[in-house]
């Protein structure tokens, strides 16, 4: 079995400065009040325009993001592949509304495809459907209203850019993932990439849709699915994720005086999470998985799964994936032991990748006093390497 606390083997490519860096970025963040109050002052000279770039690029932008573009991250692709790690390159641009913003998220997403072709250091490409097209039109998509003109020509110009993504990227055989976003848009989602996964994954799996399993409804669409894909004669490509948007689905609901889509304890969460680990590899002739974690537990579930059903390690149907900056110790133990990794890793201007940056200093908050794992793994290195 893998063994993911080998820290030397998760920290194999860092330099001794590299470890020090990280650990004063980890150790400010996990503390709640600087970590709130850098946040706060962060969100602010973003209003006012102020000269912060500096800052940022050479604290938490270096540790978590490629650079702010794609030959920028040509460095972090390139050391990540020496450890036998996947780069998925995701262009951070979020909460966008104007049609120009959606055209550079397409250009985008074309010279990544374009980057991955005969490249094996990329082997997936991601998208996020906000990115290509105004939320509030997925909304009243998910609710079945009617469009009016306007939104049904938005509508039609984001079918028009999905079928390029995906044209481009099967000419260039890169599997695409699409991520999974707030319940209230995710139906809408859902089911334009089932219509992708009946288009392009009939001979293997080129499409792959994102599942939340903090959702209650999510194994159940998941054994639909399989149902649908039988019938219908083609594969499943999915990324398995927890979910990322857990208070906001709870306030919403609260708010809007509806049943709550999500589990209310994390161990409904993790059972769901394994059990789609579960389902998947019983039925790995019909579907392809992308782990989405950083959960120790579920990703040695995973490799015992495996090994029950005496599959490869390196099986191309089976990956698993971590964010740049978290969990190498996952990543960098399973690629030594030749499992497919991949590394997400955000890219673009650093204004741009700011929501994302909040929300990883969020995530690594210390809880109740508690060393956040990632300041864990980071001080147990250190001192192993002091004592060698
Ligand atoms: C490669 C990759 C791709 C991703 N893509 C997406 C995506 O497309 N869409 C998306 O939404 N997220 C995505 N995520 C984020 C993911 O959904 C999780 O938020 C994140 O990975 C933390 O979950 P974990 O599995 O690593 O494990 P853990 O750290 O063990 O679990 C944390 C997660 O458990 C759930 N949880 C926490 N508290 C509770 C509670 N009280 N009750 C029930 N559940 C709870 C939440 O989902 C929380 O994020 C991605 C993550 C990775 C690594």
């Amino acid at each position: 079995m893998v063994d993911f606390t080998n820290i030397k083997q998760a920290f194999s490519d860092k330099s001794n400065k590299d470890l020090n860096r990280a650990f004063v970025l980890f150790k400010t963040i996990s503390n709640p009040k600087i970590s709130s109050i850098l946040t706060s002052l962060v969100k602010l000279a973003l209003l006012f325009r102020l000269p912060i770039s500096y800052f940022i690029k050479n604290t938490i932008y270096k540790h978590f993001c490629g650079g702010e573009t794609i030959d920028d991250s040509k460095k972090t692709i390139n050391k990540l592949w020496k450890s036998s790690i996947g780069t998925i390159l995701d262009y951070s641009a979020e909460g966008k509304k104007s049609e120009d913003d959606f055209n550079k998220v397409l250009k985008e997403t074309l010279q990544v495809i374009k980057e991955s072709e005969n490249n094996k250091r990329i082997p997936f490409i991601v998208f996020k459907a906000t990115g290509l097209i105004q939320f509030s039109v997925l909304e009243k998509l998910n609710t079945n209203k009617k469009l009016n003109n306007i939104d049904q020509n938005k509508f039609n110009g984001f079918l028009d850019k999905i079928s390029i993504i995906c044209n481009a990227a099967k000419e260039s055989n890169t599997p695409v993932l699409i991520d999974a976003e707030e319940s209230w848009i995710q139906d809408a989602i859902d089911n334009i990439v089932l219509n992708l996964m009946r288009a392009y994954n009939k001979e293997h799996v080129m499409i792959y849709n994102t599942l939340q399993f903090y959702r209650v409804d999510r194994i159940k669409y998941l054994n639909k699915l399989l149902e649908i894909s039988r019938e219908e004669n083609f594969k499943l490509g999915l990324k398995l994720v927890r979910g990322a948007y857990h208070q906001q689905e709870i306030e919403r609901a609260k708010q809007r005086k509806y049943p709550i889509p999500v589990h209310l304890k994390k161990e409904m969460t993790d059972r769901d999470f394994n059990l789609s680990l579960e389902i998947c590899i019983d039925n790995i002739n019909r579907v392809s998985i992308c782990s989405g974690t950083h959960n120790e537990e579920s990703s040695a579930f995973l490799l015992e799964l495996m090994k029950e059903k005496e599959i490869e390690n390196n099986d191309k149907r089976i990956c698993s994936s971590q964010l740049l900056g978290m969990s190498d110790n996952i990543s960098y133990n399973l690629s030594a032991e030749n499992y497919n990794v991949s590394k997400y890793v955000p890219y673009g201007p650093i204004r741009e990748v700011i929501p994302y940056l909040i929300r990883r200093a969020e995530e690594n908050k210390s809880i109740s006093g508690q060393m956040s794992r990632e300041l864990k793994s980071i001080v147990k290195e250190k001192n192993r390497r002091k004592n060698n």
